[in-house]
């Protein structure tokens, strides 16, 4: 392979399937989630491309349906945490060493098999566990997973072309080498692309990768693992563990040959596996590569301007989509009063029409939240908001937990902008709404940007261009995406770049190559064609 520049597919967004009612791919989906919901899957980790069983088995509920298992993992302790090192570590030599297009090959195989004969298992699997909707499986397992491999292969190879200029005489050159030791990858319940994605682009990159998916989305990333495995990807160059995040992370972040934290999750967690690396800098052979996106209080900010149903749509969206359960999730909106009757019984109508419950009857928009634990966070908000004095539940609020973990769309409308659901993230389907005077605007959009300790995403609304330019700068640091008359939800790969700043991550950009370029290490490299041969420079004489 080194005796070709070889060119890699050119990526394309893949396309999404729309499953419409009576469609032979909404057919197939269902009748695939039918299936597995039976299977009562066994789920080993995988570490040196051995499946490792254990006596710890644990039984894995959907959320939809708590009483019900379709299958179990097999919990690791301490002793996996070493084997996965171990194995990843052994199998490093030969992949960095590798040519990067047979590294390449693996991804995109991987991708073209979630396409194909993968699909409709990865997103049954993301179904069934994370209580998403069909559509909602299919742009985030599908889609984006397909997406983050075959666009990461391409800026892979844009990076390799990077190179320096030489001066007359000399060749310069860069090499993108990976890092020294082994990388570790967390990854949250919430998006299967997101687990897919941070494991793969780091072994990409030559990598070698101990990777520890959440225990809440632990059968779609059996699937993926699956799938990697069938691509070719070699033995211990991805190694899952399903093991305590605490234990591991205290024992992987000491160990000497630790390289790369790759992480998304909650900006708690994040913070504290910070402080460890800290605590242990001295040990390590390199200074460690830190990328971590975490929490979010997305805003949407409403200019009197504004188109009232494009407003209320985006709301519905951004706030409900997979119960509010993404990142970037709509949770707090600014509106002014002279829209906010009118938008009020635009998302009133919208929401009467939303069917909620299990993701296998495709006409359920809203879903189930994650777990028991998501259900009363939920619940606590809508009870304690139910009470207070500075506001009110005006929509939705019931929940209901007799079969599955279901809370319905609500909006909760608060007098005090900094009352609490206003400022912090929730992670449920509950949307906080701030009415403001309308000559308030400019005042307003202070608070917005002062609100939260976050910076994830925004969107404003308004056809004024005044107003969007004001919004733009005003807010140009409270967000790392920024949305005019959209949603705040949706980021695609290679079209949105996506992450955040503040107490919501290190922006590294997930699915671009200013990502990738973190887990490279660069080595330049000069080469002199005729060696000067006396020390003298012409100033001497
Ligand atoms: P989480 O922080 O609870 O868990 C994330 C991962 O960390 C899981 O694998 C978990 O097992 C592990 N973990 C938990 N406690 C740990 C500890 N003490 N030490 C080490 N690891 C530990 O997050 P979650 O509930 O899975 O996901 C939701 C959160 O993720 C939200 O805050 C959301 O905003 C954030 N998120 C951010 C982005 C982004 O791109 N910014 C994307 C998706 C999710």
């Amino acid at each position: 392979m080194s005796k070709a520049i070889s060119q890699v597919p050119y990526a394309i967004n893949e396309p999404v399937r729309t499953y419409e009612p009576g469609s032979t791919e909404v057919k197939s989906l269902i009748s695939t989630y039918k299936k597995m919901w039976k299977e009562n899957t066994e789920i080993p980790m995988v570490i040196g491309g051995n499946e490792v069983k254990t006596k710890k088995q644990v039984t894995l509920y959907s959320p939809q349906d708590h009483q019900h298992s379709f299958g179990f993992y097999h919990k690791g302790t301490m002793e996996h945490v070493d084997k996965a090192i171990e194995a990843a570590l052994a199998a490093k030599a030969q992949w960095s060493n590798l040519a990067w297009e047979q590294r390449a090959s693996i991804f995109l195989k991987a991708a073209d098999l979630i396409a194909g004969p993968y699909r409709d298992r990865l997103n049954a699997a993301t179904m069934i566990g994370q209580s998403k909707n069909v559509y909602q499986a299919e742009i985030d397992s599908a889609c984006e997973l397909i997406d983050f491999l075959r666009f990461n292969v391409e800026f892979m190879t844009e990076m390799y072309s990077e190179q320096p200029i030489s001066d007359h005489g000399i060749w310069n050159r860069a090499e993108y080498r990976p890092l020294e030791g082994f990388c570790f990858a967390v990854t949250p319940f919430n998006f299967t692309a997101i687990s897919g994605n941070l494991p793969s682009c780091m072994a990409m990159m030559g990598n070698v990768v101990v990777w520890k998916p959440s225990d809440k989305q632990i059968l779609s990333a059996k699937v993926i693992m699956d799938i990697f495995m069938e691509a070719g990807l070699p033995d211990g160059v991805i190694n899952m563990i399903f093991t305590d995040g605490k234990d591991t992370a205290e024992k992987v972040l000491a160990h000497p040959d630790f390289a790369a934290l790759h992480f998304t999750g909650s900006t708690q967690v994040f913070q504290g596996m910070w402080k460890m690396m800290g605590d242990n800098i001295h040990r390590y052979k390199t200074y460690p590569r830190i990328v971590g996106e975490t929490g979010g209080k997305d805003f949407v900010m409403v200019h009197s301007s504004a188109d009232v149903e494009a407003v209320a749509t985006a709301l519905v969206r951004g706030a409900f989509e997979y119960q509010g359960q993404k990142c970037s999730a709509a949770s707090r909106a600014y509106i002014p009063k002279s829209l906010w009757k009118e938008v009020k019984k635009v998302m009133e109508s919208q929401l009467k029409s939303i069917k909620m419950g299990s993701p296998e009857d495709p006409s359920n928009f809203v879903n189930a939240v994650i777990d028991k634990n998501s259900f009363e966070k939920c619940k606590g908000y809508i009870d304690r908001a139910k009470k207070a004095k500075d506001a009110k539940v005006i929509l939705g609020g019931k929940c209901d937990d007799k079969k599955g973990w279901f809370v319905e769309p609500t909006v909760i409308e608060a007098t005090d902008p900094y009352y609490e659901s206003m400022c912090e993230e929730i992670f449920g389907p509950i949307l906080s709404v701030y009415v403001y005077e309308d000559k308030n605007w400019s005042e307003t959009l202070k608070i917005v940007d002062q609100t939260s300790p976050y910076s994830l995403t925004g969107s404003v609304f308004a056809q004024d261009r005044y107003a969007i330019d004001e919004a733009y700068k005003a807010l140009e640091n409270a967000s790392g995406n920024f949305y005019i008359n959209d949603k705040p939800t949706g980021a695609v790969v290679g079209q949105q770049p996506f992450g955040g700043a503040r107490a919501s991550g290190t922006n590294d950009k997930a699915g671009s190559k200013m990502n990738l370029l973190r887990w490279v290490s660069v080595r330049s490299i000069k080469e002199t064609f005729v060696s000067p041969k006396d020390y003298k420079y012409p100033f001497l004489g």
